[in-house]
C-alpha cells in the first residue's frame, strides 16, 4: 500500500494569505501546505482519495491521479469537499444521456452526503446534461463495519466514527494483506469503540492542529495522549496550522514524547505535502 500526502494544512492552507509570520514566510518546503487530502494506492494499482479540498485539481496534477476507483470523505467542511466538481475528470456525465457513464463511488456518512447533495445540487439534478459535471454515486459509509468492510480492489476499508467539535466526522482504516493504515483527521474526540478499531493499526495519521488548545481539533498534547493508548509504531500529525513551523513541531513532539513516557521505538512525526509512505 502506498500513501501520498497531497495536503496536510489546516483549513486556510499555509502560507495564509497576507500573513507574515515565521511559518508563512519560511523557506522550508515543509511549511507550505495545501488543504488535507491523501491518495491511497493498493499493491494492485487501485487508487482512492480521502477528501477533495479546494486544491484537489492542483494536487491531482502535482502528485498524479491516472484513474480513481472511489473517493472517501471525512466531513463536509469547505477545506475537505470544495474541489468535488473536479471529480468529473474521473466520471463524467455525458451530454447524451443514452451514453452510460459508470459513476464514481463516494463513501461518506449520511450527514456528509446530505451536505454534498445540498452544496453541489446541480450535480444531482437530472435536468442538466452537458457543461460538465461529475457522475457520483453517494454511498452511506456507516452501513459498513470491520465485519463488512468496503471492498475497493484489494483494499478493505472501514469507517471510524469520530467527533469534530459538535459534528460527526469519519476516519478511515485501510487494510491490505497484513498492512493496516488509519487516517484520522479533523477530530477532537474519538469514542472508545473507534479507538478499539484503530488500536492495532501499524501506521496512524492523526489531527494535531497546534500547541494551543482548540475547540474542534486535537492539539499536539492531546494527539500524543491518543497515540499513547495505541499499539502502532508509526504516527504522523496532519492538519497543521501556521502557529508553529514544521521544525518547531518536531521539537515539541520530542518533548511531549518524553513527558508522556512514549518509548523511543515509537515514531511520531509531522506529515508534509508530498510525503510518501510505502507500507
Ligand atoms: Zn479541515
Ligand atoms: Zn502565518
Amino acid at each position: 500500500m502506498k500513501i501520498t500526502f497531497m495536503g496536510t494544512g489546516t483549513s486556510h492552507g499555509i502560507p495564509v494569505v497576507n500573513c507574515k509570520c515565521p511559518c508563512c514566510t519560511s523557506k522550508d518546503p515543509k511549511d507550505t501546505r495545501y488543504r488535507c487530502s491523501i491518495k491511497v494506492e493498493s499493491s494492485n494499482g487501485d487508487i482512492v482519495v480521502v477528501d477533495t479540498g479546494p486544491e484537489f485539481r492542483l494536487q491531482a496534477l502535482k502528485y498524479g491521479l491516472p484513474h480513481l476507483d472511489a473517493a472517501l470523505f471525512t466531513h463536509s467542511h469547505a477545506d475537505h469537499i470544495h474541489g468535488l466538481d473536479d471529480l468529473r475528470m474521473f466520471a463524467h456525465v455525458h451530454a447524451d444521456p443514452s451514453k452510460n457513464t459508470k459513476p464514481l463511488n463516494i463513501y461518506a456518512s449520511r450527514h456528509t452526503n446530505h451536505d454534498i447533495r445540498n452544496r453541489f445540487d446541480y450535480v444531482f439534478k437530472r435536468t442538466q446534461f452537458g457543461g460538465g459535471k461529475p457522475a457520483l454515486n453517494l454511498i452511506d459509509c456507516n452501513s459498513f463495519s470491520p465485519k463488512r468492510p468496503i471492498k475497493i480492489g484489494s483494499l478493505s476499508v472501514i469507517p471510524v466514527p469520530m467527533m469534530h467539535g459538535k459534528i460527526p466526522t469519519t476516519g478511515w482504516i485501510f487494510n491490505e494483506g497484513k498492512t493496516s493504515f488509519a487516517y484520522l483527521t479533523d477530530c477532537n474526540y474519538i469514542p472508545h469503540s473507534s479507538i478499539e478499531l484503530v488500536k492495532d493499526c501499524q501506521t496512524v495519521v492523526i489531527d494535531a492542529l497546534r500547541k494551543k488548545a482548540h475547540s474542534t481539533h486535537f492539539n499536539f498534547e492531546q494527539a500524543v495522549d491518543i497515540i499513547k493508548g495505541l499499539n502502532g509504531k508509526n504516527f504522523y500529525f496532519t492538519h497543521l496550522c501556521h502557529e508553529e513551523t514544521n521544525s518547531q513541531v518536531l521539537e515539541i513532539i520530542e518533548e511531549l514524547k518524553k513527558k508522556a513516557g512514549i518509548p523511543f521505538d515509537v515514531n511520531i512525526q509531522t506529515s508534509y505535502d508530498g510525503l510518501i509512505l510505502n507500507l
